[in-house]
């Protein structure tokens, strides 16, 4: 593995395993609300997992999927639809988009679901809610302290002894993005990660 943000911010116990069942669980009632609404019908599936990054530098997994079935109308579909969320414990209202086209909106523990229509063919959607992967990063400790110093050096003046690039204290990323000062090595520049720099003796100097 390269410059490890991942691995300098801590995996959070069973979270990849909430995440999978997360997906299963998503899976598993979308399909069997679609089974509802057209029985024997294997709809058309799209999924999708996107990673999100905290600017503290915590990741966290969001899956998404819709399911499509042809020559099936809002109107035909609905009322199966709504029975099969509330059957399974989901809160469920009826809205309309921006455009005035009705659709079902589904919710439940964090989960989000949605029934609409293109034209004839229904569209049931559903996503989990954010589960996260790995905690808020922590700033290693201090490289070097003034009591750790090496004899003929001193604290890193552009650090201070932490050791870590000032930019993006060690993280890699500033506002998500990658640190221009390190390049996501995450050292100081100045002392490669030391803390520490030989005191130099400057012209007309003791
Ligand atoms: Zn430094
Ligand atoms: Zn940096």
């Amino acid at each position: 593995m390269g410059a490890g943000v991942v691995a300098m911010s801590e995996e959070i116990e069973g979270a990849a395993e909430e995440f999978e069942r997360a997906v299963s669980r998503l899976r598993g009632e979308l399909r069997s609300v679609a089974a509802r609404v057209s029985p024997g019908v294997e709809p058309r599936a799209e999924e999708r997992t996107a990673d999100r990054h905290t600017a503290g530098g915590a990741m966290g997994k969001r899956f998404s999927m819709s399911l499509f079935l042809a020559e099936t109308s809002y109107e035909s579909a609905v009322g199966a639809a709504a029975d099969a969320f509330a059957a399974a414990g989901w809160r469920t209202e009826s809205r309309r988009s921006f455009h005035g086209h009705p659709f079902l909106r589904a919710t439940r523990e964090g989960f989000e679901a949605g029934v609409g229509a293109a034209g004839r063919t229904l569209r049931i959607s559903g996503q989990t809610p954010v589960v996260w992967i790995h905690a808020q990063w922590v700033r290693p400790p201090r490289a070097a302290t003034p009591e750790t110093l090496k004899p003929g050096y001193r604290l890193c003046a552009v650090c201070e002894g932490w050791g870590s690039c000032r930019a993006c204290e060690g993280l890699g990323f500033v506002n998500s993005r990658r640190c221009a000062e390190c390049g996501l090595g995450m050292d100081c520049p100045d002392c490669r990660g030391t803390g520490q720099e030989r005191v130099r003796r400057v012209a007309g100097g003791r």
